[in-house]
């Protein structure tokens, strides 16, 4: 019996919140337990903005860093924990190490990348065990680059299960038969040469679905700020409404469309063991949570709303007037691949080929100077992707009213549109 926690990085994100993270551990702890953190508040977007800053040499930098810092040193007093003593030193070094990393030579952008992006989580987990450790919790801190191996594909890595789960049977077993409350940092990695690597953005979440199926876990809980999965987001959405049970293959589809519901790779290790995943509310630990597992409801047909913003729609049409066939596409599709472009929606037409994805200055750039030569590339910015699932006629005249269209695709269930 054991049960894998993952706390997002809104929860950790004050000094109040972390104590009512130690509340709702100490509600739970009549089970072990593996608890998987993210970065603090909004740290790895900083982080990915530190590394621009740098790359592009602007003097904004230090003032950026130092911003980070202070705001994780301030959490760090609000907290008033025995300990700190030693914990603010320890964090004044992971930052030490952070603006070296900033200023060392990597392999390639990316390496760069999973590098600077990962002292995010090294610090929340810091924190997180130092302040549950003065909450009289046995904790044990194991770094994610100790457990999970992963290959060197940098920025959305791989897992190499067999390594991993004999780093888990190594390192976290024998911690929780010595009932120590095991805390690890979610969205890392390492590879096999020990350099860090990521699992893909919000990848925390695949973490503790990555920990539960190697440990046999009975449940993995993710707990959120909102109670549970709606069938919109309940921040722009009144009349959001929660749905109580999702079968894996409802919840693979909504993530896979952009849902925040829970990271796209995450329901595919749990589902291959059996193991339901719930989503509870930090705020109101005991109401029912939404519950991911084999069994559907007639919550499936309910309309399901995603909307992803600050899409880029890039269109490229042959110089010579060609069709876009299968060379073309296999042109486009390496370039896309190099770049680490994940493309949300794609279309063809006789001329043309036009792709969306999240919006990314540097990826885009370099996508379309890699292809000006053979294409003709037109592009539009700030577009949004609007995802209706289960969708009806009415629902969607409500969001085109208004809007221009850029792209539209639709099947039985689901209809998706790129918006302004
Ligand atoms: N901190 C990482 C991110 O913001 C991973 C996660 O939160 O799941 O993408
Ligand atoms: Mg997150």
């Amino acid at each position: 019996m054991l049960r894998v926690f993952k706390f997002g990085g809104a929860l950790l994100s004050s000094a109040e919140n972390l104590k009512h993270l130690y509340a709702v551990i100490t509600e739970f702890s009549c089970q072990p337990m593996v608890v998987v953190v993210s970065a603090i508040g909004k740290t790895t977007n900083a982080l990915e903005n530190l590394l621009r800053l740098k790359i592009k040499n602007d003097p904004a930098l230090p003032s950026e860093y130092f911003n980070l810092k202070s705001f994780h040193l301030n959490l760090i007093r609000e907290l008033k924990m025995s300990g700190e003593e030693e914990l603010m030193p320890a964090v004044e070094n992971i930052f030490r190490d952070l603006w070296d990393s900033l200023h060392d030579e990597y392999g390639d952008y990316y390496e760069a990348y999973d590098s600077i992006v990962s002292y995010g989580e090294k610090i929340s987990s810091l924190i997180v065990s130092t302040y549950l450790r003065s909450r009289k919790e046995v904790v044990r801190e194991i770094p994610a680059g100790e457990i999970i191996k992963t290959d060197s594909n940098f920025t959305n890595a791989s897992v190499i299960w067999n390594l991993t789960e004999k780093n888990v049977k190594e390192k976290i077993l024998p911690a929780i038969n010595n009932h120590e409350l095991v805390v690890t940092q979610g969205f890392l990695g390492a590879d096999c040469n020990g350099k860090t690597t990521t699992l893909g953005r919000e990848g925390s979440d695949f973490t503790a679905a990555v920990l539960a199926n190697v440990l046999d876990a009975t449940e993995i809980i993710i707990w959120k700020d909102v109670p549970g999965i709606m069938n919109a987001d309940p921040k722009k959405f009144k009349n959001a409404v929660k749905l109580e049970k999702l079968s894996y293959h409802e919840a693979i589809e909504l993530a896979f469309y952009g849902a925040k519901v829970v990271h796209p790779k995450t329901i595919q290790p749990l589902k291959d063991k059996k193991i339901p995943l719930q989503v509870r509310y930090f705020f109101k630990p005991f109401i029912s949570p939404t519950v991911i597992s084999e069994d559907g409801s007639e919550d499936e047909k309910i309309h399901k709303i995603i909307i992803k913003e600050n899409q880029v729609l890039l269109s490229l049409s042959s110089k010579n007037l060609d069709f876009i066939a299968e060379n073309h596409l296999s042109e486009i599709f390496k370039t896309l691949t190099d770049n680490k472009v994940h493309v949300n929606v794609m279309q063809n037409s006789a001329v043309s080929f036009s792709v969306s994805f999240d919006f990314d200055e540097i990826k885009l750039e370099s996508v379309i100077n890699e292809l000006k030569d053979n294409f003709f590339i037109k592009y539009n910015k700030d577009l949004q992707l609007l995802t209706l699932r289960h969708y009806t006629p009415s629902l969607i005249e409500k969001f085109i009213s208004g809007k221009t269209v850029f792209l539209e695709q639709k099947n039985r269930t689901t209809v998706q549109m790129l918006l302004k």
